[in-house]
Formats: structure tokens, sequence, C-alpha cells
């Protein structure tokens, strides 16, 4: 079982007793406490000198802890703040060992000894007397006194992946008195979590082929070696309390980890989801894909994947992760900049690995896809990758929900990026006459020339669709009079260029008739000025966030094969913008 435990850096004691109260009541498992705030290391050792009246704090702090410690007295040299002597920190570890008395604290009760005292490698490294005093103050195979005390030694890189990061572990786990050991390095991108993972694997369970394991990898691309140590074996991972108190670059905050993550459900047969782009902080999809999971009962976890912009970092990456056997990576959504990718990914992949690669049609009509699925073999290698656009499947699926047939129908795509493309193909699909309305005409042009000439290339659809995919001049809506209108810009998006602009305006909207369907696909915020406006015309209106939820719900069922729970989903998503309107 992989612990969670809670590190509590603290510049007054009374202050990390309450949080290691707040930790175990949020369901740690352990507190790391982090005392070189606190301890200066200075005054020498007199009876009365501040140096040994804060040790004798900090030996009570950890007596009266109610959960198993950990004591950590973190050099600035490794991202810490002590900067008083060595001598003063391993005194003061010495003494922690030596204060038990050989008292046991078991996990789940406190005990009056620090479960582990956390050193440096390098620390460790520098002398035959530093050693020798560490040794003293734990508990290893030539320990002669009642000591239970274990060693964490660990090593940190707030930059990169050290170059010598195996020699430093095969120096950890060479040392007799190491009983976990610990590496934490800054991820320069999602592919550094792998080699952590893998690691991790190689110290799973009572037989390791090394000793037990802390693998973490810092910064924002880091969240996957957290979230995932449980299924690749990890001693612990951490998490903060709250989002101020993280003591390292990315470190979860333990509501997220066991309630949005599902820690506790996460094994080594749990299948790995993710939403791939940048920025991908704010997404929804995790909340929604979480839940969803729990509900029907499926052994999976999705998390938010951060990947440059560029076609390189995004093929480079998805290859990777897709590929390794141990991962278990199941499925991806992909979300700006990287739809294009996708496609682009899939069709080079396609020509080079035979079948293994698929686009379903409205992938290949429009040029982007937002889903990949991924069938594995019993051995966990990849045999089929198939790319889909729910995009464009959740839109037909909400029009048709609000009972409007698209066979047939005038449809207005407002907009030329990727979303209009996506509406723009899967309409004209479904049978309907699309026109793409644009602020710079030439890009609603291209759209649909580009249309066309997909269209072209697969016989199965043929070049008929090109005559269904049309643009139009602002000029021309009255006579179009369309019966689905779907808006595909960023007007009246929160954050975006214009919050309050509507692409349409109250005399256009008059134009249109009275049975009318506007969809929007903006959902931040859930009411926009288009669709107040439309509502005021006594139009029917779908909002972004019934889109939204569409489309995640086809992605789930591809995933899954099991019906998405839409009604959940949609109470997720309206919590979270709520949530977003009401603020931290
Ligand atoms: P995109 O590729 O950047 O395209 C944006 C389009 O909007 C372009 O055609 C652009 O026109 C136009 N535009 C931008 N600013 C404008 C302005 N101030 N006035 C008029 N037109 C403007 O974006 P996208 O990926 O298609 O996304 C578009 C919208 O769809 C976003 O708001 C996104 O949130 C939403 N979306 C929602 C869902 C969902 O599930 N609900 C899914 C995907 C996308 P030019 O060509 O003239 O630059």
């Amino acid at each position: 079982m992989t612990l969670v435990c809670v590190p509590i850096l603290f510049d007054d004691p009374e202050s990390a007793a309450r949080e290691a109260i707040e930790a175990r009541d949020a369901g740690a498992d352990l507190v790391e406490l982090r005392v070189d705030r606190y301890f200066s290391g200075r005054g020498g050792d007199e009876p009365q000198g501040e140096c040994h009246q804060q040790a004798e704090r900090i030996a009570q702090l950890v007596a009266r802890c109610p959960l198993p410690c950990i004591v950590t007295c973190r050099p600035v040299l490794e991202g810490g703040h002590y900067d008083g002597p060595d001598d003063a920190r391993i005194a003061l570890m010495e003494r922690l060992g030596a204060s038990a008395g050989g008292v046991a604290p078991a996990h789940g009760g406190a005990g009056r000894a620090p479960s582990y005292i956390d050193v440096e490698l390098a620390t460790f490294l520098r002398s035959e007397n530093v050693r020798q005093k560490v040794r003293l103050a734990v508990d290893h195979p030539g320990q002669v006194r009642a000591v239970t005390t274990g060693l964490i030694l660990s090593s940190h890189d707030f930059h990169e992946r050290p170059p010598d990061l195996l020699r430093r572990l095969e120096a950890m786990n060479r040392e007799p008195a190491t009983r976990v050991m610990k590496i934490a390095f800054r991820a320069r991108s999602l592919r550094d979590n792998l080699e952590l993972l893998d690691l991790l694997a190689q110290s799973r369970g009572a037989g390791g082929a090394i000793k037990p394991l802390i693998a973490l990898a810092m910064g924002p691309y880091g969240l996957m070696s957290r979230v995932l140590a449980p299924k690749f074996g990890a001693f612990l991972t951490f998490a903060s309390l709250r989002r101020d108190s993280a003591t390292a670059p990315g470190q979860p905050i333990i509501g997220e980890l066991l309630n949005l993550y599902r820690f506790g459900a996460i094994g080594s047969a749990t299948r790995v989801y993710g939403v791939v782009g940048w920025p991908v902080e704010h997404s929804l999809s995790p909340a929604v894909h979480n839940a969803g999971f729990e509900a029907i009962g499926h052994d999976g976890v999705y998390l938010p994947m951060p990947v440059a912009p560029g076609y390189e970092p995004f093929k480079a990456t998805v290859l990777e992760l897709a590929e390794h056997v141990h991962l278990d990576l199941s499925g991806l959504s992909v979300t700006i900049p990287h739809k294009e990718h996708l496609a682009r990914l899939a069709h080079q992949q396609r020509t080079g690995w035979g079948d293994r690669w698929s686009l379903d049609r409205l992938t290949e009509l429009c040029g982007a896809g937002n889903t990949l699925v991924i069938r594995r073999d019993p051995k966990g290698r990849p045999k089929g990758l198939a790319v889909h656009n729910t995009d464009g499947a959740g839109l037909v699926g909400v029009v048709r929900g609000a009972g409007v047939e698209p066979a047939g129908a005038e449809a207005l795509v407002l907009g030329a990026g990727g979303m209009a493309r996506a509406a723009a193909a899967a309409l004209a699909l479904e049978g309907a006459r699309v026109w793409v309305l644009n602020r710079t005409p030439e890009r609603a042009e291209a759209l649909c020339a580009d249309i066309a000439r997909a269209a072209a290339a697969l016989p199965e659809i043929g070049s008929a669709i090109a005559q269904r995919v049309l643009p139009i001049g602002r000029h021309e809506l009255a006579a179009r009079a369309p019966g689905i209108v779907v808006q595909c810009t960023p007007l009246g998006m929160a954050g975006g260029p214009d919050p309050g602009g509507s692409p349409l305006g109250a005399p256009e909207l008059a134009g249109l008739p009275d049975r009318a369907l506007v969809v929007e696909t903006v959902y931040r915020p859930a009411r926009t000025p288009l669709l107040d406006l439309a509502r005021q015309r006594g139009l029917r209106t779908v909002d972004g966030s019934a889109l939204f939820v569409a489309q995640a719900a086809e992605q789930f069922r591809l995933w899954t094969d099991r019906a998405a729970p839409s009604r959940l989903f949609d109470r997720v998503v309206r919590e979270s913008l709520d949530a977003d309107v009401a603020g931290p």
C-alpha cells in the first residue's frame, strides 16, 4: 500500500501540531515534519542554548504527533531552509532516534520516535563521521541499540533529471542502513515521469530488485508520478494540506489526491487516461471522467497532461506514453492546441505502421481529432489506436436531443477554427447544408475548401458533401434562414477577446425562423450574450456545458464501452462552473 504523507513546514511547533491533526483528519497516513525553518542549529548544545531548546520542542512535537512521522531538516542546498552547521542537525536526528527508548511507532498509532528521518544522500556521503552518526540514530541490520527509526536517504534536483540519477540510486540502495530511498527531480516533460515509474516498479513488493522507493517528478509535468505512485508500488506520495502549503512544485493537495483522483482505488491494473493540451490545469475533464469511472466501477484514473505547443512535443509524448507497456494508457482527450496534431499523427503513423492506427470519418473530414482510444494486448502493447472527433459527434447529439433533425436542415456555423471545422463536417455528414460565417472570410472559404478536398479523397463519403459546406456573407443570412446556428468563436467567453460580444446581434436573430435552434459552444460562463439574445427572441438554445457533456460522454463510451452517466457529468460540470463564478 502506498502511503499518503502530508509535509508540514513550520516556524512554530504549535501550528505544526495543529496541522498534523488536520492532516490526519484529511486522510493522511503520515506527516513529514519539516523542521528546517524552525530549527536554527545555532547556540551549541548548552541546556539553555537555542539549539537545545528547539530540539526539545521538536522531540515533544514528535511524541504528541497524531500520525507516524518523518523528520526532515532540509538544507538550503537541497531546496530547504536550514543554513546552520551539519553537525547540529545530525545531532538533532541522533537525539530524536535515541529519545524513543525503542518505542515503535506502528502505522496508525502515534509513537515517541520518528518513524523515519530523511537525510540527503549528498550529506550522508560527505564524511565517515556523518555516516557513523546517522547510522547510530537509525535501525539497520548492524544496529546494537533499541532504535526503531528508519532512514530515508534522499536526493533532489530542482532543475532537471540529474545525469547521475542511477548512480545516486545505487549508492542509496547499497547503504545497509537505508530503509527507503527517495529521488525527486524537476520534470521537463511528461516523458520524465516514465523513468521514475519504471524505477518504482523495480522496487515493488517484498522481493523488489531494489529497496522501497519514493520517486517524484516535480513541477507541472510531474503529477503523473505522484498520482500513479500506487500503481507502481511507491512507498509513499506527498500531498499538501492546502495549495499554499506545498513543499515542492507540483505537489497535489490531499483533497484532490484522495477525492478527485481516487488515490485509494489506484492499483497495478488501473488504466490511465488524460487530457493532453496547453494549458490544461483548468480543464473540467478530470472532474468529469474520474467521477464517471467511479460511478460505473471502471478501474481507471484520468489526469491533466500538459504538452507544450508544437507538433514535435505532441508526437514524441503521445507515442512514448502510448507505447509504454506498464503505464496502461488507454485513452486521451486532446484539446487546444493539439487537435490537428492528433489527426496528423494518426495519418503519419498509419502510413508507417500498418493498420494499428485509424481515424473516424469525422476526423478525416475536418482534419482534427479530440479523442484517442488505445486497445492493448495482454502484454500491455498497444494493438489499436483509434482517433475520433467527439466535438462533432457531441454536437449532432445535442442538436438531435433538442428535437432538431440535421438531415435536410440549413445550418449556420459561426467561426472557422477547430470547433467550427468539426461542427461543419459533422452536420454535413448528417445531411445538413452548412453555411460558414467568419470574421475573416478567407478562413471560412479555406474551411469549406479543405472539407471538400478531404471528402473527395474518401470514397465512402463522396464529393457531394462539397456542395453542402459553403461560405456565406453576413448580408445573405436572412435569405438562408438557418434552422440550426452553432456559435464557434470565443465571443462571450470569460477571459476571451470579447466577453461581452455576440457574433449575431438582435436584428440578425430576428431574421431567423421562429423554431431555430442556437447552440453555444462557449461554456465559461454558462450564460453568454448570444444565449441571452436568442432567448429574448424566443429561440430554442443549448448552452456550451451541454455540448461539453455530450462530447465527454461520447469519449467515455468509446473508452469504457459503457454509456456515460450523463446526468452526473452534467452535475459535475455545472458545479465546477458555479465554483468558478464563486471564486476560490
Ligand atoms: P479557434 O480555432 O481559435 O477559432 C476561433 C474562431 O473564432 C476563428 O474563426 C476566429 O476568427 C473567431 N474569432 C476569434 N475572435 C473573434 C472575435 N473577436 N470576433 C469574431 N470572431 C472571432 O477556436 P476553437 O478551438 O474553434 O474554439 C472556438 C470556441 O469553441 C471556443 O470558445 C471554445 O471554448 C469552444 N469549444 C467548446 C467545446 C465544448 O465542448 N463546449 C469544445 C471545443 C471548443 P478568425 O478566423 O477571423 O481569426
